[in-house]
């Protein structure tokens, strides 16, 4: 079976217009009015394909759409928020998608054994309210959810997750985590550069790498820059600088299993005179294999310590995010990847460089992904582009898994 593309795309496009960013991109923000406006629109078209369309606390949207027998519902879906100047297709594309299984089933009128549901999950990039994936983490951890309401944002300490629920109209009342899925599925764009570059059309994914982030500051002494000699500096920015080089190595060693990042830096006071009393730096630290991210983190701690010791600093540090690798259900994976060779498509089976809802929900039910290729790997970039054909291809490759899933009459 086959979906509509021409229907897809103008789909896409339509909500690329929600929150446009310099006419390519898309900045749509969650919990804010261009939220808003994506979720009226989806539920007006949920509404349209017939679908029952439920509101969970956390503001999860959840279109069902009924089957012959009354069991758990083969899920699918993704997220309507975008990151600040992001693209169209990160998110989007695994609801819209979504939406567009539904109305192809609808023109089919093929009434499937199992329930379906698509879901649009809150806030997944976590740019204005942590955690990100919020509200599928709360679809799995449903006791989160009070403390996650108060999240307040990064930029507005009045502005909290559940004011802004209430203020765009999405804080529904049905309980976070009541619905006990089938399976899940999401199709998203890869983010990277793998497929292209192999000439693969669909990635079945079959893990996530685990992620840790973590926050240091080094503290030694403000002084002079002219006056001061080396022996008597306390100078935070030297010994960052050390540890910066020591973290990019760690990972360009050979048969390395980490990939390591410093992504940000601050000194104080961040003065061309002043040696530097503060240094503040984050480590992104990714592994698929969970020892080896461990391991990594200890024996960068372990490094930083000894350089801000040897030089008579002080250091703190703050763990920001401690996400293990999740593997994917075999069985999942492995209907994604019959389903996209029955439709004569390449697959390639791979791990997800990125953190998703899938991720979330792989602790909830049998999940899986669906990646297609991302023209030069690139995304959360208003340059962020898939062809319509792999759009098309991926779309498909989620009917039929989907509809297998699901049962045919
Ligand atoms: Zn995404």
């Amino acid at each position: 079976m086959k979906i509509n593309a021409q229907r897809l795309l103008d789909n896409l496009q339509r909500y690329a217009k929600i929150g446009e960013a310099q006419k390519t991109g898309v900045e749509r923000i969650a919990l804010s009015e261009e939220d808003r406006e994506a979720r009226d629109l989806l539920k007006q078209q949920m509404l349209e394909a017939g679908l029952e369309v439920l509101i969970d606390r956390i503001g999860n949207m959840i279109g069902i759409r009924k089957g012959l027998r009354d069991v758990p519902p083969v899920t699918m879906g993704s997220h309507l928020d975008t990151v600040y100047q992001g693209g169209c297709y990160d998110g989007a594309l695994g609801v819209l998608a979504g939406l567009e299984v539904i109305q192809s089933l609808n023109d089919a009128n093929v009434i499937t054994e199992k329930p379906i549901a698509l879901i649009n999950f809150t806030n997944e990039e976590g740019v204005r309210f942590a955690p990100d994936m919020m509200g599928s983490h709360v679809f799995a951890h449903p006791e989160l959810l009070d403390e996650i309401l108060e999240s307040p944002a990064y930029d507005n300490a009045q502005d909290t997750v559940g004011s802004r629920l209430k203020a765009i109209g999405y804080s529904g009342d049905m309980p976070c985590g009541s619905m006990e899925p089938d399976s899940f599925l999401e199709l998203h764009i890869e983010q990277g550069p793998t497929l292209e570059l192999e000439k693969t059309d669909i990635g079945a994914v079959e893990m996530v790498q685990g992620i840790y982030w973590t926050l240091y500051t080094i503290k030694g002494q403000a002084n002079h820059a002219g006056t001061t000699p080396v022996p008597y500096r306390k100078d935070a920015g030297y010994a960052a600088s050390e540890v910066m080089h020591y973290i990019g190595d760690y990972s360009r060693k050979a048969n390395s299993q980490v990939l390591t990042t410093v992504g940000t830096i601050s000194f104080e006071p961040n003065a061309i005179n002043i040696v530097p009393e503060k240094a503040g730096f984050t480590l992104d630290l990714r592994s698929v294999d969970y020892e080896a991210l461990k391991q990594g983190q200890i024996d960068i701690d372990q490094k930083i310590k000894a350089v801000v010791q040897a030089v008579g600093l002080s250091l703190e540090r703050e763990e920001m995010v401690r996400f293990a690798p999740v593997q994917f259900d075999k069985e999942v994976v492995g209907l994604v990847a019959d389903e996209a060779e029955a439709l004569g498509l390449s697959v390639k089976r791979m791990p997800s460089g990125a953190g998703h809802d899938a991720q979330m929900m792989a602790s909830v039910c049998p999940s899986a992904m669906i990646f297609v290729p991302s023209v030069e790997g690139i995304s959360h970039n208003v340059k962020e582009l898939t062809h319509p054909v792999d759009l098309e291809n991926g779309t498909n490759v989620l009917l039929n898994a989907v509809l297998r899933r699901a049962g045919e009459d």
